[in-house]
């Protein structure tokens, strides 16, 4: 007899289909509700989900994986882990006190936010220094009984484990990773888990889902050990609630160690991590008494599943692993909710699309569909989907895809070397020592917003829109020109986002109307889709550029978004490599830097902000995408004469990582967010050599606070310490859009002056 397969799910979005979670949250917050009002239509948005997934058949519902802002500030807030600044607790927050935490008030800054391993969702960051750990309540049975009473489910509630819980936290200001300080944490916390967990089983709760993605990062058996103890642990204390041990992002490298942990069922990433959990299991078995939660629906994108290639995994996998869930690889809070609202979509993509709800869909037929039930017209149909969408046009553009086969015989290298380049550069630019620039962005003040929205609805005509774009670039270029700075900018103010504006520009990208994904707190993204071949239709930026630049007899940069950044701040098409939708965007964006030399721009500036997020999780794939990073980025920035000068710009910290890669880029000059850790940059450039030009950002952009001449002066003179005067550019870390004009203003012209400052110190030397 073979066992009965069952559908499971990790988690749901929040927003609501029509972000009416991010209404309430922003409600509260400006005073229109009180706290009755907030937790009486958040009780109403969670039961919507909850009902949503039973009415699609889901079996294995999850409960509790609702949020008020983020689910690891719900762990430490319940367990008084919070940061000591907003104190200690012996009972559960109130609304305020919690959302304290997570916002900051008048006394004390928010608790830091962080990513999410590799996906654009920030979480609290647990910080363990003086807290005394201690249960205020036990939400995950409060949620489970509400699911119960309500909806007469049985639900499955999601609690992240001890083990990730300590490892995404702080101890005295640093991530804890030393063993000795993993365990003795959990020691401390393990007793609040057992007393959650004892608490489920007396209430009759059969299976609790235990979130320890942390153990992907696990390298081998002794890496496994916290998770032993964790597992052994609560087995233990509460024999008869099940465990479901899930994993999600990648592959467990550790697979027999982690398989053989004393927990009920095992939750595996089938989609994420190169095959190598089916490797393993292939390999090595699986244990016949544990239940395998395979997730074989991607949580982390928005296409449509093979449903006849997924349904033939799984049989596999049956074969196997005789118990078996069927899953998603990762809560589906990451993708957004459905796609019934995106009509703008053509109607071959839209049956290619699959969020939330249509991937829950997907696996309550993949369900079904191994259990014998007949589920031939949902095949049929998907199949129908799939194959309208790979044979559209949009899929099947032959000109790139005749410009991609052709790559390697190219080669994407500048025509001299850095060395002879800067000197035809300077030749052409004549700058001077320590020049002074900006990132990109200017402040996009309420009346740049104002103006945008009353375009998109139409009460602007597109003429206007232009002219008011016009005459704001016009009057940044007089602003920079009274302050001084060497290098201009036209200040980015016709795109709202940085990636988004490019997805406008380039075919082969769809804008979706609703497509929201939390990003943190009541903030949501959209995310571009990526559907089609990415190809060049018309300039992107060539006529803000020129326009900038005619303005003024000093260097503009021109400003693009570059290849990788695009890729992961987007939604790829998952039917080709991903490496290829890279460089397919990469040749369009080296038409258009092509496009910006020919209007007379001189410098040409591609950011990749997103470089240092996107590291896979495992150190060993680092390498293969730092190369196709760099392989892409030199599409882009190679089809210019050696006169004309590439930049790029990187965000956040930890370069030590990938100072290889910056070299590798071949960038003339390269300006990096610095200010909030400048020490330990400063320590990579002691260490590494670097030849070209360098942009250490001066000041953090971050912060209202205006920096003063005399601080500028400091951190220019920390950076010529480890730097050549000869190749250290002055600027601000990042883009000035979320600042106001007066900040702005009086900021560069400290830093003009600090430079000006330092540059009389040289000159006397
Ligand atoms: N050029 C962009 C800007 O100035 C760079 C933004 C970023 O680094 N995230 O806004
Ligand atoms: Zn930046």
């Amino acid at each position: 007899m073979t066992n009965t397969v069952k559908s499971s799910n990790l988690g749901y979005p929040r927003l609501g289909e029509h972000r009416e979670w991010k209404k309430l949250l922003e409600s509260y917050w400006q005073g229109k509700i009180d706290e009755a009002q907030f937790n009486e239509t958040a009780k109403k948005l969670r039961l919507i989900n909850l009902k949503k997934q039973i009415e699609f058949g889901l079996d294995i519902v999850p409960v509790a994986d609702n949020s008020n802002y983020d689910h690891v500030l719900d762990t430490i807030a319940t367990f008084n882990l919070i940061p000591t600044r907003f104190g200690s607790y012996d009972r559960p927050l109130t609304l305020d006190e919690y959302f304290a935490v997570a916002r900051g008030n008048k006394d004390n800054v928010a608790a830091d936010m962080t990513k999410w391993f590799n996906i654009n969702y920030h979480y609290t960051v647990p910080e363990f220094d003086n807290t005394t750990p201690r249960l205020l309540e036990n939400r995950w049975l409060k949620y489970w009984q509400e699911a119960k009473d309500e909806l007469d489910i049985n639900g499955k509630p999601v609690i992240v484990g001890p083990v990730t819980l300590i490892k995404l936290g702080k101890l005295r200001g640093e991530y804890v990773s030393a063993s000795s300080d993993i365990n003795q944490l959990l020691e401390q916390i393990l007793p609040l888990y057992g007393q959650v967990f004892k608490e489920l089983q007396a209430a009759g709760v059969t299976w609790v889902q235990l979130d320890e993605p942390t153990l992907v990062k696990a390298v081998d058996e002794a890496d496994v050990e916290p998770y032993r103890r964790a597992t052994e642990y609560l087995n233990e204390v509460a024999p008869q609630l099940n465990i479901e041990l899930q994993t999600y992002f990648d592959s467990i490298d550790p697979y027999q160690a982690v398989t053989k942990l004393p927990v009920q069922a095992i939750g595996l990433d089938f989609v994420h991590g190169n095959g190598e959990n089916f490797d393993n299991i292939r390999k090595f078995g699986f244990p016949e008494d544990k239940i395998l939660a395979a997730g074989i629906i991607d949580g982390h994108n928005v296409w449509t599943a093979n449903l006849q290639e997924k349904a033939n995994f799984a049989e596999e996998l049956r074969t196997l692993a005789p118990k078996l869930w069927l899953q998603p690889s990762n809560t589906l809070l990451h993708v957004p909710i459905t796609k019934k609202y995106e009509t703008k979509a053509s109607p071959e993509l839209f049956g290619g699309l699959a969020f939330a709800d249509e991937k829950v869909q997907e696996l309550v037929a993949l369900t079904k569909k191994l259990n014998g039930d007949d589920v031939k017209s949902i095949f049929e149909q998907n199949t129908a989907a799939l194959e309208a969408l790979n044979s559209s046009q949009a899929r099947n553009n032959k000109v790139v895809q005749e410009a991609i086969q052709h790559l390697s015989q190219e080669r994407f290298e500048r025509d001299s070397k850095y060395a002879e380049r800067s000197k035809k550069q300077q030749a052409s630019l004549h700058l001077p020592l320590l020049p002074t620039t900006t990132i990109g962005s200017f402040p996009q003040s309420a009346d740049v917003r104002a103006k945008r929205a009353a375009w998109r609805k139409g009460e602007l005509s597109e003429e206007q829109y232009n002219d008011f774009i016009e005459a704001e670039t016009k009057r940044w270029i007089q602003l920079q020109e009274d302050i001084g700075l060497d290098v201009l900018v036209h200040g980015e103010f016709e795109r709202t986002d940085m990636v988004e504006y490019f997805g406008q520009k380039l075919a082969g990208f769809f804008a979706t109307q609703n497509g929201w994904v939390q990003s943190y707190g009541s903030r949501g993204v959209r995310p571009p889709v990526i559907f089609g071949d990415v190809d060049y239709t018309e300039p992107i930026t060539v006529k803000e550029s020129a326009f900038a630049q005619a303005q003024t007899n000093k260097p503009v940069k021109g400003m693009l978004t570059a290849p990788l950044t695009i890729i992961n701040w987007s939604f790829v098409r998952d039917d080709i490599p991903r490496a290829t939708v890279q460089n397919q965007i990469a040749l369009s964006l080296r038409q258009e830097v092509i496009n910006l030399e020919k209007a007379g721009i001189k410098i040409i500036q591609v950011d990749e902000p997103a470089l240092r997020e996107g590291l896979p999780l495992k150190q060993r794939n680092w390498q293969d995408y730092l190369d196709e990073a760099i392989y892409s980025f030199k599409i882009t920035t190679t089809g210019v004469r050696d006169e004309t000068q590439i930049h790029t710009h990187m965000c956040y910290s930890d370069f030590e990582d990938i100072i290889s890669t910056i070299s590798g880029l071949d960038a003339d000059v390269i300006s990096i967010e610095t200010s909030r850790s400048h020490g330990e940059i400063i320590s990579a450039f002691e260490d590494a050599h670097y030849d070209k030009q360098i942009g250490l950002g001066v000041y953090d952009i971050h912060s209202p606070r205006i920096p003063s001449v005399a601080e500028i002066a400091d951190n220019i003179r920390r950076g010529l310490k480890v730097i050549d005067h000869n190749q250290f550019w002055v600027n601000p870390d990042c883009g000035l859009k979320t600042r106001n004009e007066k900040e702005t203003l009086e900021a560069l012209q400290n830093l003009e002056d600090a430079r000006d400052l330092v540059f009389s110190e040289i000159s006397s030397n």
